[in-house]
């Protein structure tokens, strides 16, 4: 088995087939919104492609994702795109809307102390990835668009800072989808340095920490977990040996 393929845990900003995220995960995930799929936290599949089934954002300005809510699945619902998203289903339990609005208030209204989790993957295009992190659910609101009812829910990237358990990943500056999407183009989804083309990773190439921006496809590249590993011992290797 060849070592390098082998990832054991997704760092924020890796590119992953949908294989490897099945594979992080250990759960074939079926649908975009799954409460509680592991006792501490939840997973959210977003896209913010033009065309995506929903319309999620991420508001730079507050650093906040806006996740949109489901609609009802066609098997309850003649007209699922012109009808309100459901908070319960047909047999009357809370939807997976209702369980991320439920969770999201408890935390509003100081019922739970800690917001709920979610592991957020972004899709970029078929079957291609990315890792976001995890993000506090800080609060849903049920927004009217003209048209029906949907589901808004709001996530901030939990970091460092507020991290109590070890299974929290570092959160870096989030890079923006649109630079993605044109550094994908531009290495043509490889390792700029190997040509790689698994164990693919968004790459700062001035890290954040040193004034480099997240916001610019110049300071953005791709790299392969090997080379990406060779550049933190660069850094790992300055730090004083007691
Ligand atoms: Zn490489």
């Amino acid at each position: 088995m060849n070592l390098l393929s082998f990832k054991s845990s997704l760092q924020v900003d890796d590119i992953i087939s949908y294989a490897e995220l099945v594979a992080a995960e250990g759960v074939n995930l079926q649908r975009g919104m799954n409460f509680k799929i592991k006792p501490q936290y939840s997973i959210f599949l977003m896209s913010l492609r033009k065309g995506a089934p929903y319309e999620d954002e991420f508001d730079k300005a507050t650093n906040t994702l806006i996740y949109e809510g489901h609609d009802a699945p066609k098997n309850e619902c003649l007209d699922p795109k012109n009808s309100d998203q459901p908070l319960n289903s047909k047999n009357g339990t809370l939807t997976e809307n209702g369980k991320f609005f439920t969770a999201a208030h408890a935390f509003k209204q100081g019922i739970i102390s800690e917001a709920h989790k979610v592991k957020v993957y972004e899709k970029l295009k078929d079957g291609i990835w990315c890792y976001k992190g995890y993000f506090n659910l800080i609060d849903a609101k049920i927004v009217f668009t003209g048209k029906r009812k949907v589901f808004k829910y709001f996530l901030q990237p939990v970091e460092i800072k507020k991290f109590k358990e070890k299974y929290y990943d570092i959160h870096t500056r989030l890079i923006p989808s649109e630079v993605k999407i044109e550094v994908w183009k531009r290495d043509k989804g490889r390792c700029v340095i190997c040509g790689s083309t698994e164990n693919l990773h968004y790459d700062h190439e001035l890290p954040y920490s040193k004034g480099g921006t997240s916001l610019s496809a110049k300071n953005v590249r791709i790299l392969c977990m090997k080379h990406n590993l060779k550049k933190s011992n660069k850094i790992l290797s300055i730090i004083p040996v007691y």
